[in-house]
C-alpha cells in the first residue's frame, strides 16, 4: 500500500517520554485499590507485584518502593541495565510472578536474561513505555558503548520528582503536537476538497466530499480517499504486477473460493481474483475510494461475483461466516509502518476458514550497511558548516529520522541480513513488535558505514503453482516504497570481511499504533529511529 500523506512522526532519542500524565494525591490512602487509577491516556500501570494500579509510573515505582521494597531504578543502576534489561526485568518479573524480595538477592546471572522476556508479559504496558534514559540518564548518564549506568547513590525521590516534570514536559508537548496536527490536516482536506471539486466535472458519490475530521485513524483513512495514492499504487508495476501474477497465475487456488480483499482501494485485486474464478469476493475498505471502487466494479460487470463494503473491516459485519483466501495490500515504509498487518491478521482470526490462506503469504524484513559518503556528507556534514556558522546540534534532529529514499545499489556495503520473517498465517499481533540479533558482513572495500539501509521482500507461496515474490531491495526495481535509510551521525570505520554485530527492537508508538519506532545499536552505536 501506498503510504498516506498524513505521517505520524513522533521524535526518537528525543522522543516525548511515554509517561503517564495525571497525578492522583492521596491514591495511596485509598482503600478501594483494586479500582484501576487511569492516566490521561485511559491507561492504568499495573503494579509489578501485586493487582494494584496507578495512574502514572513514577507513582507505580513509588509504589513498588514502598509496599514492597524494591527500588526499580536502583535496580538498573545495581545490574547495569540497559534499555533491553530493562524491558527483559520487568517482562521476566511479570511473567514468572517473582516477589520484591526474591529480587533483592539475586547474585550472578540474571534470570532475566533469556531474550524470551523481551516479549511484553502484559499487553501495552506502560511501564514497558518509558525512556530509561530520560528518568535516569540526567543524574546517572549512560555508557554509549556498553550501555551500562554509571553508579551514584539512591535518590530514588529527585529521580522520581524529575520523572514527574518530565512528564508534565511530555504533555504539554503533545497538547502542542496534538494541535498542529489538528491544523495540517484540516489544511490537507481543505487542499483535497479544493482539488478534487476544481478536477472533476461530475460531482463525486454521496459523502465522497472530504470532510474535515478530528480523529487520527480517520485521518488516516482519509488520505487514502484521494485518487493520487491509489494511482500511485496501481502505476507500482513491481507491486501491482506481483499481486497480479500471483493472482491470475493461480487460478488452481481462487477457483470457486470465496475471497475476502483487506483494505480493497480501487478494487483492483478484487477483480484479479474474480478474473481468476473467485466464485465469490467480499471487498471492504474505510475509506471513500470505496465509492469509486463500486463504480469500477460495475463498470467491468464484476458486481455479480465482488461485494464491495464501506467500513473498517474490524467493524463491518460481513455476509459470510468464513472465506477460504484473503488477500490484502497492507505493507507500509519497512514493512510495517502504517500498521495495517494488525487488521488482515484480526480479518485472519475472525473469518479464515480451516485450511484457507492469508496472501501474502510471507514476508521478511533485511538491513545491510551503507558506505555513502556523499550522503553523509550532504546530509549530516552540511550542519557542520551553514555560510560560516556551525549547526551542528541540527545534526540531533536530522539523524533520528529514518530516510525513505531510493538508495543507489553500489552504495550498499555489506551482505544482507534477515533480521525478521513473517509468516502471515501464523504470526500474532504482539510479534509485530519484535527484537533481533544481527550481523553485518562488510563486503566492499575500505569504507565508513555511514548508514543502514532496510527493505522488505514479499512472497506468494504456499499452494500456488506459480510462486510469486517481490522485493524492495535497493539492488531490485524500484517501488514506491523505495528503502528505509538509518543514518549515523559519525560514520563507522570498516574494512572488507569485517563483521559488525548489531541488535535491533522495532515497536509501535503507544501514542500513536501507526508510527513504528526502530531501535538500532550497530558496533558500539545505538540510537532510535522513527519511521515515517
Ligand atoms: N488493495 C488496494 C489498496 C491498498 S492500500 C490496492 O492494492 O491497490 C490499503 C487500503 O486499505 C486503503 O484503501 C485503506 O483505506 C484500506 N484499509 C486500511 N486499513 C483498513 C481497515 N482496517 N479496514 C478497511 N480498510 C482498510
Amino acid at each position: 500500500m501506498a503510504e498516506p500523506t498524513d505521517t505520524y512522526h513522533t521524535g526518537a532519542d528525543d522522543e516525548v517520554p511515554d509517561l503517564s500524565h495525571s497525578e492522583d494525591e492521596g491514591e495511596e490512602d485509598d482503600e478501594e485499590w483494586e479500582c484501576m487509577e487511569q492516566d490521561a491516556d485511559g491507561v492504568a500501570v499495573t503494579c509489578l507485584f501485586c493487582q494494584r494500579s496507578f495512574s502514572s509510573v513514577p507513582e507505580t515505582f513509588q509504589h513498588c518502593q514502598s509496599e514492597h521494597g524494591v527500588d526499580l531504578l536502583q535496580l538498573v543502576k545495581t545490574h547495569r541495565l540497559d534499555d533491553y534489561g530493562y524491558i527483559k526485568m520487568i517482562n521476566y518479573v511479570r511473567t514468572e510472578k517473582c516477589s520484591g524480595e526474591s529480587l533483592a538477592v539475586l547474585d550472578g546471572a540474571l534470570p532475566w536474561d533469556s531474550d524470551e522476556y523481551m516479549k511484553p508479559a502484559l499487553p501495552d504496558d506502560p511501564l514497558l513505555q518509558i525512556d530509561l534514559e530520560e528518568l535516569i540518564g540526567a543524574e546517572f548518564p549512560t555508557d554509549g558503548a556498553s550501555g551500562a549506568q554509571s553508579e551514584v547513590g539512591g535518590q530514588g525521590g529527585a529521580l522520581l520528582q524529575r520523572a514527574q516534570q518530565a512528564e508534565e514536559r511530555a504533555a504539554r508537548s503533545e497538547e502542542a503536537l496534538a494541535r498542529a496536527m489538528e491544523d495540517l490536516h484540516k489544511l490537507k482536506m481543505l487542499a483535497q476538497g479544493l482539488v478534487l471539486s476544481a478536477g472533476r466535472s461530475a460531482p463525486l458519490c454521496s459523502g465522497a466530499v472530504a470532510e474535515l475530521r478530528e480523529d487520527e485513524d480517520e485521518a488516516y483513512f482519509s488520505s487514502y480517499g484521494h485518487y493520487s495514492i491509489h494511482e500511485e499504487m496501481l502505476k507500482d508495476t513491481v507491486r501491482t504486477e506481483s499481486y497480479r501474477d500471483f493472482i491470475c497465475g493461480n487460478p488452481d487456488v481462487f477457483k470457486d473460493k470465496v475471497v475476502l480483499d483487506v483494505g480493497c482501494g480501487t478494487g483492483i485485486l478484487s477483480m484479479f481474483a474474480a478474473r481468476s474464478g473467485a466464485k465469490k469476493v467480499i471487498a471492504v475498505d474505510q475509506s471513500e475510494i470505496i465509492y469509486q471502487a463500486m463504480d469500477i466494479v460495475r463498470s467491468n460487470q464484476l458486481d455479480n461475483t465482488i461485494t464491495l463494503i464501506k467500513g473498517r473491516i474490524e467493524d463491518v459485519d460481513l455476509p459470510v461466516e468464513k472465506v477460504d483466501i484473503i488477500i490484502s495490500e497492507w505493507m507500509g515504509y519497512f514493512l510495517l509502518f502504517e500498521s495495517m498487518l494488525d487488521s488482515v491478521l484480526w480479518a485472519r482470526d475472525r473469518y479464515l476458514a480451516e485450511g484457507g490462506s492469508v496472501y501474502p503469504d510471507r514476508c521478511s524484513i533485511s538491513l545491510a550497511a551503507v558506505g555513502d559518503t556523499e550522503k553523509h556528507d550532504d546530509r549530516i556534514a552540511f550542519w557542520d558548516d551553514v555560510y560560516g556558522f556551525k549547526m551542528e546540534c541540527m545534526k540531533k534532529a536530522v539523524v533520528p529520522e529514518a530516510v525513505v529514499e531510493v538508495l543507489k545499489p553500489e552504495t550498499v556495503i555489506s551482505d544482507p541480513t534477515v533480521i525478521q520473517t513473517l509468516d502471515c498465517n501464523a504470526v500474532t499481533i504482539s510479534e509485530l513488535e519484535f527484537s533481533a540479533d544481527f550481523t553485518l558482513k562488510i563486503t566492499a572495500g575500505t569504507l565508513c558505514t555511514v548508514s543502514r539501509v532496510g527493505y522488505f521482500d514479499i512472497f506468494f507461496d504456499s499452494g500456488c503453482t506459480n510462486k510469486v515474490m517481490f522485493s524492495t531491495s535497493p539492488h531490485c526495481t524500484r517501488t514506491h516504497w523505495k528503502q528505509t535509510v538509518f543514518l549515523l551521525e559519525n560514520p563507522i570505520p570498516v574494512h572488507t570481511g569485517d563483521e559488525l554485530p548489531g541488535r535491533i527492537v522495532v515497536r509501535k508508538n503507544r501514542k500513536d499504533p501507526r508510527a513504528l519506532l526502530v531501535t538500532l545499536g550497530l558496533a558500539d552505536r545505538k540510537l532510535t529511529y522513527s519511521v515515517q
